[in-house]
């Protein structure tokens, strides 16, 4: 059996590592923010490359806050993607903002950044660009746009933590940088987590002020804030496993690379990280209009594969409006209809990536001599 994720295999070998930060965290009495939070914080930063980082206590209040810090008000357009997950919507609406959706390239899934420069009104405020399963979007065009129009640019890198663009970290090519430690992600709290991170010392100032009832000291609310603030026992794991993240991107880099020798010359859709970025390879998407079926065989030979997503946002019922049909956005719609996540975590061996490989090889054949 290969389990489409398997974070048990990774906590095996952090168990005393481990052990040793939630006892300290436990000894110190102190469970909200604090010492450990900090310490999180600033290595988070110089693993990014920026000044500042405020941890928070999901990659959807990191989107939220990031949004709010910019100057986000309700009424304004802020432009994101529809082939993504709905917390990048919903964090817009939560801002009291309208989404303002665009398609995607589909050679890499990531933001098409003439549709971008098509949607901007007056009324837009901020591009969200998302770094879908890792692969960097177009940040030098966005960062061009953004420039030229003066809109804030939130990256969202909820999927995409060590990914880099032009040999600089995600996270810090745009105004700000926001991400996700929900435990499937390549750096994955136990519990949930997020963080915001920012070269500017204002927006940092901001962020901070956001997530703790907008309050330095106690009962002095010098804003109206949240309660987002990370968990000190968050903040001491994430620590532990920050140091190990370099090793397991390698890794998911490794084994994404045996995958394409052997998809390479065959019937097989497999995807590639577009020039001049290092993929981070939080999800490795297949495409075949089989998909139902091949996924059903895989099951049977004892592999288990995921979709992300299923349904792009525009089309998810919570989120239609009668703003964006069926056929609005035709690549993220197609995506959306054939992407197969094969298993691509860190602890993979070679011989379980060889016999994944073999199977999605045999379905392809298959489906080429039944034509
Ligand atoms: C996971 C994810 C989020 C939300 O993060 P949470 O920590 O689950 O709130 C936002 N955007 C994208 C693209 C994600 O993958």
């Amino acid at each position: 059996m290969i389990p489409f994720l398997d974070l048990k295999a990774q906590y095996a070998g952090l168990k005393r590592e481990i052990a040793t930060a939630i006892e300290g965290v436990l000894d110190s009495g102190q469970f909200a923010l604090g010492p450990e939070v900090a310490a999180f914080e600033q290595a988070f930063a110089d693993f990014c490359g920026v000044r500042h980082a405020v941890a928070v206590n999901s990659g959807t209040s990191a989107l939220h806050l990031a949004l709010l810090a910019a100057g986000v008000v309700p009424g304004d357009e802020v432009i994101t993607v529809a082939f993504t997950f709905v917390a990048t919507v919903a964090a817009i609406e939560y801002a009291g903002a309208h989404p303002v959706l665009v398609d995607v390239d589909p050679r890499d899934l990531t933001i098409d950044t003439a549709a971008v420069e098509a949607a901007i009104t007056p009324r837009t405020r901020a591009i969200v660009p998302v770094h879908l399963h890792g692969q960097p979007a177009d940040m030098g065009t966005l960062r061009d746009i953004a420039r030229r129009h003066g809109l804030i640019l939130i990256e969202d890198a909820a999927q995409a933590h060590g990914a880099e663009w032009q040999g600089q970290r995600v996270g810090s090519l745009g105004d700000m940088g926001c991400f996700s430690f929900y435990p499937g992600k390549n750096l994955g709290a136990y519990g949930e987590g997020g963080m915001v991170v920012t070269g500017d010392d204002a927006l940092a100032h901001g962020l901070r002020l956001l997530r703790d009832w907008g309050s330095e000291r106690k009962y002095e609310h010098v804003i109206k804030g949240y309660n987002y603030r990370m968990d000190a026992m968050q903040g001491a794991i994430l620590r532990v496993k920050l140091g190990h993240l370099e090793a397991w991107n390698a890794a998911r880099r490794e084994n994404a690379a045996r995958y394409a020798r052997a998809f390479a010359g065959s019937q097989v859709r497999y995807p590639e990280a577009t020039a001049g970025t290092l993929h981070a390879w939080h999800v490795y998407a297949i495409r075949t209009p089989h998909r139902a079926r091949w996924m059903t065989a895989l099951q049977g030979a004892g592999i288990g594969t995921a979709i992300h997503y299923p349904t792009p946002v525009h089309l998810v019922p919570a989120y239609r409006t009668p703003r964006y049909a069926p056929g609005a956005f035709p690549a993220a719609e197609q995506a959306a209809c054939e992407v197969l996540s094969l298993p691509i975590y860190p602890e993979l061996s070679e011989a379980q990536i060889d016999e994944v490989a073999r199977n999605v090889l045999a379905l392809a054949r298959a489906d080429e001599a039944g034509r």
